[in-house]
C-alpha cells in the first residue's frame, strides 16, 4: 500500500505518519526530516537546502525527486509519504516513479485543518532534538516542561516555527500545495478527514477509511 498526507504544515501529517506507518508496515517517508536531518549533519546537501528551509521556502522540484528517487530506489516495503509532494511537478514526478516501478498510489489523504488553528499549533509545538517526537505545549505537553517523555531529551521550537516564517509557509502551501487537492481529488483515491480533532480520533477515522477501501 502507497499513500500520501496531504495538509497544511501542522495539520497533523507528521504525528498521523508515525502511527500509521508503524500500524500498516509503512515505509514512512518525510521530506522534511530528511532535509533537518541533512542540515544538522551539515552535509553539502544541507548547506544546499538551508536557506529555504529557515525562509519557509520550498526546495526546487527537481533537487527534490533526486533526493527521493536515490533514497528510495531501493525500499521494498510501501511508503507513506508526509510533506511530499508540494507541488504538481512533485506529484507528476511521482507518479511517473510509480509507473516506472508498475505501482501507484492507493490513498491520498487531506488531513483538513482551519488556517487559524494550524498557526496556533505551529507556534505551540515543540520538537524532540532527540528522538523527533512532537508535542503541543498547549494541548499535548511534555510531563516535565521542555523534556521529552520518550527519551529524555531536550524540546525545541524548530526555526521555521517562528512566527514570521510561519506566515510564509502557510501562503506557501495556499499558493503551491493546495493545487494538489484538485489535482488528487480528480484520481478517484482521494480521502479527506478532518484534522481538527484529538489525534487519536484522526487515525481512528484514518484507519476506518484505508480498511474500508
Ligand atoms: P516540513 O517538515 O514538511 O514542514 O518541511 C520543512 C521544510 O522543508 C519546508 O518548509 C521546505 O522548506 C522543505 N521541504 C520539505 N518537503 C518539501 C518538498 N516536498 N518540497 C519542497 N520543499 C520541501
Amino acid at each position: 500500500m502507497n499513500i500520501i498526507l496531504l495538509g497544511n504544515p501542522g495539520s497533523g501529517k507528521g504525528t498521523q505518519a508515525k502511527v500509521l506507518s508503524q500500524k500498516f508496515g509503512l515505509f514512512h517517508v518525510s521530506t522534511g526530516d530528511i532535509f533537518r536531518e541533512e542540515l544538522s549533519k551539515k552535509t553539502p546537501l544541507g548547506q544546499e537546502v538551508a536557506g529555504y528551509l529557515s525562509a519557509g521556502r520550498l526546495v526546487p522540484d527537481k533537487l527534490v525527486l533526486e533526493v527521493l528517487k536515490s533514497r528510495l530506489a531501493k525500499e521494498t516495503r510501501g511508503l507513506l509519504f508526509d510533506g511530499f509532494p508540494r507541488t504538481v511537478e512533485q506529484a507528476e514526478g511521482l507518479d511517473a516513479w510509480f509507473d516506472s516501478r508498475k505501482a501507484a498510489i492507493d490513498a491520498v489523504i487531506f488531513i483538513n485543518v482551519s488556517e487559524t488553528e494550524v498557526a496556533k499549533r505551529l507556534g505551540d509545538r515543540r520538537t524532540c532534538e532527540g528522538c523527533g517526537k512532537i508535542y503541543n505545549i498547549g494541548t499535548q505537553p511534555p510531563q516535565k516542561p521542555d523534556v521529552c517523555d520518550a527519551c529524555g531529551k531536550k524540546l525545541l521550537t524548530r526555526d521555521d516555527d517562528k512566527p514570521g516564517v510561519i506566515l510564509k509557509r502557510l501562503q506557501v502551501y495556499k499558493d503551491q500545495t493546495e493545487p494538489l487537492l484538485a489535482y488528487y481529488r480528480a484520481s478517484g483515491s482521494f480521502y479527506e478527514a478532518d484534522g481538527g480533532q484529538a489525534p487519536e480520533s484522526v487515525t481512528a477515522k484514518i484507519v476506518a477509511m484505508l480498511n474500508g477501501k
